[in-house]
């Protein structure tokens, strides 16, 4: 069975310890990946800071622009084969990994324009000065990225660490290491130095805490569980650098009865169960008006019994789940639906011939539920809907605020002034009026309040991140 080695300084990396790759869709194990501990992360620092002292600093931006560009035309020539590797291992449908190529893609593509485009500011000062400002990259970045969009995250991470001119070093999450070791390939193929694109394999709590804790970073980002995050940004302020997490929510959609409501259904539905409910910003609360509450979650309720489950190859709405911690923490979450007698107005099926031994789970949709009941507090992270009434915009604010998140939220309705009354009243990084998710929205600033972190990702603001404003002042008199 293929050993998978880790990518440093522009060599491929066994360290004599590995870890099983398991197929979720079945339970099976495909290959190992190399284990990488403290010495291995520190190998990949270092040889970060030698890039940028070497070839990689002396890469001026627009040619920094040109070889992202080269590893997004790579990334578009390899898709089919990205999309079976991202498929397999996260064990998400076909046709859900293609998309996500697509938007790996367009992350380097979006930040392989901007790396010649940020640009400092001159400062009206004293006479006789001249000041102006100038963004350095922080040097060695870490990014420590998780399981459910593993070419998404990471695209979202490091480019635009490398657009500022960073030393990346990359670490993905134990169960899914394929697309992020192909990606490094194809950075060798377009051209990028060695040790400016690392990829360290291994364990949360040894490869990863030996990259957030190691002082020769000069940034962390890290998307992920909230109890992680915590971990992350403690071992950032020993050193203390700055640091981006995002870990997750528990985002509302909020219904009202004059809203297009097909739409506001089919877009809700698809919003929690697309890759089977394991995304950062499903909309996992649907807060419907009291008045079209019955009518409206029937409405769901035919739309999840319709769904089908099955393996990443048989390409149906939800594969499996990742891994068979997240089968256990999801079943536990219906088991205790099923014990506080919440109903459970719908749920999906599986397909007919779903192989053995894989980790599924029936989409569900649960109704009247209480607004401090664990489940609408926790983040499931699987596809699973509960539902709650509203009688107002006052009572739908105070509920969507009542958690301790704050990532995503959604509100339907054609009475713009009261959906952009929520958009402002309701806390969160991003809020949706008519739409939800907006495809991905490589262009759209992206990240939390509250315990859904802090930072932003995606957009032109992300860049500002991965630098740090140098004032240069010079006097030279009148
Ligand atoms: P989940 O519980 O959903 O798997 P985690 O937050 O544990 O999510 O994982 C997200 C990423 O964080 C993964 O790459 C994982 O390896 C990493 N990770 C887990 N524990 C730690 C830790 N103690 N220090 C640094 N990284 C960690």
């Amino acid at each position: 069975m293929t050993i998978h080695r880790a990518y440093i300084d522009g060599e491929w990396v066994a360290t004599g310890l590995t870890f099983p790759i398991i197929n979720p869709s079945d339970g099976s194990v495909t290959g190992h990946v190399a284990r990488c501990g403290a010495a291995e992360v520190d190998r990949a620092v270092r040889a970060g800071h030698a890039a940028r002292a070497g070839a990689w600093g002396a890469t001026e931006a627009a040619e920094r622009g040109r070889l992202m560009n080269r590893l997004a035309a790579l990334i578009r020539r390899d898709g089919e084969e990205l999309a079976r590797l991202e498929s397999e291992d996260v064990g998400k449908p076909l046709t859900l990994a293609r998309s996500d190529v697509g938007v790996c893609a367009r992350y380097f593509e979006y930040y392989a324009g901007a790396a010649d485009k940020v640009h400092g500011d001159t400062i009206p000062f004293q006479n006789g000065y001249t000041v102006m400002t100038v963004y350095e990259p922080h040097g060695v970045t870490g990014h420590i990225v998780p399981w459910n969009y593993p070419l998404q995250m990471t695209g979202r991470s490091v480019a635009p660490a490398l657009a500022m001119g960073n030393a990346i070093v990359l670490k993905p999450a134990e169960d899914t290491c394929l697309t992020a070791l192909a990606l490094a390939r194809l950075a060798e193929e377009a051209g990028f130095p060695k040790g400016a694109f690392n990829v360290v394999t291994g364990f949360g709590e040894e490869a990863g805490a030996a990259l957030a804790s190691h002082p020769g970073i000069g940034h962390i980002s890290f998307t992920g569980s909230h109890e992680v995050g915590v971990l992350i940004q403690a071992a950032a302020a020993r050193n203390t650098i700055p640091v981006t997490l995002e870990l997750g929510g528990k985002s509302p959609q909020v219904v009202f009865a004059d809203a297009d409501l097909d739409e506001a259904a089919a877009t809700i539905v698809k919003a929690i169960t697309q890759n089977a409910g394991q995304t950062c910003s499903a909309g996992s609360r649907v807060l419907v008006e009291e008045r079209i509450y019955d009518s409206f979650t029937a409405d769901l309720a035919g739309r999840f019994r319709a769904l089908r489950v099955g393996s990443a190859a048989q390409d149906l709405d939800l594969g499996p789940l990742v891994n068979a911690k997240q089968k256990q923490r999801v079943d536990t979450f219906l088991t205790m639906a099923r014990r506080d007698g919440l109903p459970i107005l719908a749920e999906g099926a599986f397909a007919g011939n779903v192989p053995q031994d894989g980790f599924y789970v029936k989409p569900t949709l649960i109704g009247d539920v209480p607004p401090d009941h664990p489940l609408a507090q926790q983040e499931v992270f699987g596809p699973v809907l509960v539902a709650m009434r509203v009688k107002d915009e006052e009572e739908a604010a105070a509920i969507a605020n009542g958690t301790p998140f704050g990532l995503v939220a959604g509100v339907w309705t054609r009475d713009m002034g009261r959906g952009l009354r929520l958009a402002h009243r309701i806390r969160s990084g991003q809020i949706f009026i008519n739409n939800y998710g907006a495809g991905g929205g490589v262009e759209l600033p992206f990240g939390g309040v509250k315990g859904s972190g802090h930072g932003r990702e995606k957009g032109f603001e992300a860049l500002y991140g991965f630098a740090a404003t140098k004032t240069v002042a010079i006097k030279h008199g009148l």
